[in-house]
């Protein structure tokens, strides 16, 4: 099914009107939100899961089994918090930037409902420390949804008390890690914590702790008043609803825009960013979910559709549905090895794969790149891959693994053609 204006639950994503609370409150926004906090935890929780949402941020998880995990009774010795990840830091990911800065009420309402199903007593909103004046946004909006009783004793008149807090985090990529986005909130060093303990059971504070994506929550008042059936209307089964993807590289028209999930990769770009650059033909691969999931060649992406299960099947991800086009100017040897760097800087040091290896793939890929090496080393840095990826704390060394092994998988003549260039030359 077609996505239309109508369908769109982001719809001030491109900031024509304002977004403060009054405008926000004409778009629709805390709506008799004490009507939908009078459903009660458990019909929260099933409408949520019967929608079939899945995590925003990039795993996928099914949102309301998520907040299920959460403990049932209320034990003022340990609270619940809900914990919201605004550190989109992931190369090519801008969404949540947009909500925040065009429609934060949406995720302040969100945070109420979501936080309300969960017993939490309080969300934190970890916020990128890059993001200044959308943090000043979301300070602002929160202050607005205080005053008007929105938020903070008795919120919306409901008889539940809950407060929001925006914290700003200082630039690691890390932290947007869930457990070192916790570490971060403590006042520690960013490094994530070994699982289990999982958040559910030992978070914040040593609290049960949900981590929800910017997006979940911000989509989850509009689910409720809509219904899951309606949420359901769109994508494939499994894959379901809308989602907001952020296209850039090179197409004619960078954007981000809310469509259907499971749109064919050709219509998301041709009815929204007016075509690849040079045309179709021109189109040499795409990272599809953010600089952490594996490129695909053209070929083979141009009628997939755009969703978790269609990219995993194509050994790719849909992660953050940040889609990243390379024609064929792009030297890809070089856009890899570049995000190689980029995750080596951001390892976090803890976990010896991770602190050594992001550091050796970075130096081979910087070697292969100008065909300095030999045939085997292809095969070596594919194997050191497997030994960094599964075997870490959390899972940059697998962002870091992946985007090479897609390299090797798709481009493995090329960088064999480079090392022939290479012997040649110095032959001569
Ligand atoms: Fe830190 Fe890397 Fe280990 Fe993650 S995988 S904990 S970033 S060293």
């Amino acid at each position: 099914m077609a996505l239309h204006d109508k369908d769109r639950i982001f719809t001030n994503v491109y900031g024509y009107q304002p977004w403060n609370l009054a405008a926000a409150k004409k778009r629709g926004d805390w709506d008799n939100t004490k009507k939908l906090l009078a459903l009660g935890r458990d019909k929260i929780i099933d409408e949520i899961k019967a929608s079939n949402l899945r995590g925003r941020g990039g795993a996928g998880f099914p949102t309301g089994l998520k907040w299920s995990f959460m403990p049932k009774e209320p034990n003022p010795a340990r609270p619940s918090f809900l914990v919201i990840n605004a550190d989109e830091s992931e190369p090519g990911s801008c969404k949540d930037r947009e909500i925040i800065r065009h429609d934060p009420h949406k995720l302040i309402e969100g945070a109420l409902v979501a936080g309300f199903a969960m017993g939490a007593r309080a969300a934190y909103i970890y916020i990128r420390g890059e993001y200044i004046r959308e943090a000043e946004t979301l300070f602002a909006a929160v202050q607005e949804a205080y005053d008007a009783g929105l938020l903070g004793k008795n919120a919306c008149k409901s008889g539940y008390d809950f407060d929001v807090f925006v914290h700003r985090g200082a630039g690691a990529y890390i932290c947007g890690e869930e457990t070192a986005m916790l570490e971060s909130l403590e006042g520690k060093k960013g490094q994530p914590r070994l699982k289990p303990p999982f958040p559910a059971g030992a978070g914040l504070y040593g609290c049960p702790t949900t981590v929800n994506n910017v997006e979940s929550i911000a989509v989850a008042p509009t689910i409720l008043r809509r219904g899951a059936a309606w949420f359901n209307l769109f994508g494939r089964e499994g894959n379901r609803g809308t989602k907001l993807f952020q296209i850039s590289g090179h197409v004619n028209k960078p954007c981000v825009v809310e469509e259907e999930m499971s749109i064919p990769f050709s219509e998301l770009i041709e009815k929204h960013c007016g075509g690849i650059r040079g045309g179709k033909d021109n189109l040499l691969a795409v990272i599809p979910g953010g600089s952490s999931v594996p490129l695909v060649k053209a070929e083979d992406i141009w009628d997939a559709p755009m969703d978790f299960d269609g990219l995993k099947a194509l050994g790719s991800g849909l992660g953050t549905a940040a889609v990243i086009v390379m024609d064929k100017s792009t030297d890809i040897v070089r856009a890899i090895a570049r995000l190689s760097y980029f995750y080596k800087h951001e390892s976090c040091g803890q976990c010896t794969p991770c602190r050594e290896g992001t550091g050796w793939m970075w130096r081979m890929m910087e070697r292969l790149r100008v065909g300095d090496g030999e045939i085997g080393d292809i095969d070596m840095l594919q194997q050191v891959t497997k030994q960094v990826e599964g075997h870490t704390i959390c899972a940059l060394g697998d962002a870091a693994a992946w985007p090479i092994q897609g390299l090797i998988r798709h481009f493995r003549p090329e960088l064999e053609r480079r090392i022939a260039e290479n012997v040649r030359e110095a032959a001569e």
